[in-house]
């Protein structure tokens, strides 16, 4: 057992539950965030087995109110957080071409995947505990990357990730002399709703390798993007 408070993003599936499941068996105490408990029914039920240590909040990451309205909450109560996890995606799965542009779908990779880890940083930052290091995590992807051979596909995806990526290095530098160390982290192709079925990793093997990455993560080695199995991969 431990003292330490993480905040996890998406947590009611995929990547986001089985982290959410892990800190908890490492004895962390785990806020875990939904946008539905109808749609949370395993984080319900992980519930049961860690009443104390495990709360599920509900929060829309495009709707700035409901992060405010959270932080705030969360503030009152006193909560101090030692990591947060920026987990919650979306993938649009129309935009493969530029001749086929879905402009809401594109517009809804930004909000989700860029702008809610913008804003949920900047609401949660009088939150973070202050003690001791303290550390933000974004679930990025290799499809972000500006530098690594990519297809041709996934255009508000990509881009979202690429910002979010920059968010990355904006936010190491502003923050090392808080004595918070921030990383993007490429989960791997991950078996979950969003990887499909065919995906090469199963979701607890990239949780682990997530926590790991996180885990190495120091103010020496901030503002940078790894991979799940702890490789740096260029932004
Ligand atoms: P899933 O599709 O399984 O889960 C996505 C999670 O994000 C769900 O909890 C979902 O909640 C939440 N979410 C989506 N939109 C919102 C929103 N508006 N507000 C709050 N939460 C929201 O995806 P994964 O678990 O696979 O992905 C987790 C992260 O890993 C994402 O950032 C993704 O981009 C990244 N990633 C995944 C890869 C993979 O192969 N799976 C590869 C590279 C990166 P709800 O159930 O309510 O929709």
């Amino acid at each position: 057992m431990n003292n330490l408070v993480v905040l996890i993003t998406g947590a009611n599936r995929g990547i986001g539950f089985e982290l959410a499941r892990q800190y908890l068996i490492n004895g962390w105490t785990v806020i875990a965030t939904c946008r539905d408990l109808e749609t949370a029914v395993a984080l319900v039920s992980l519930k049961g087995k860690f009443p104390n240590k495990l709360s599920i909040e509900l929060m829309d990451i495009t709707c700035p109110e409901k992060i405010k309205t959270l932080a705030s909450k969360l503030n009152e109560e006193n909560i101090k957080l030692d990591l947060i996890i920026n987990n919650a995606g979306y993938l649009d799965r129309e935009n493969t071409s530029i001749h086929t542009i879905n402009y809401a779908n594109a517009e809804m990779c930004f909000k989700v995947n860029s702008l809610g880890p913008l804003y949920l940083t900047h609401c949660f930052l009088p939150l973070i505990n202050k003690k001791r290091l303290c550390k933000i995590a974004v679930i990025s992807s290799a499809m972000g990357s500006l530098s690594l051979e990519q297809s041709v596909d996934w255009y508000g995806y990509r881009m979202s990730k690429a910002a979010v990526n920059m968010l990355v290095v904006n936010l190491s530098q502003e923050l090392v002399n808080d004595n918070v160390a921030v990383v993007a982290v490429h989960p791997g192709w991950v078996q979950t709703d969003m990887g499909g079925s065919t995906a090469t990793e199963n979701v607890v093997d990239s949780a682990l390798g997530v926590i790991n990455v996180i885990l190495n993560l120091s103010i020496d080695n901030t503002g940078k993007l790894y991979s799940f199995n702890g490789e740096e991969l260029p932004f």
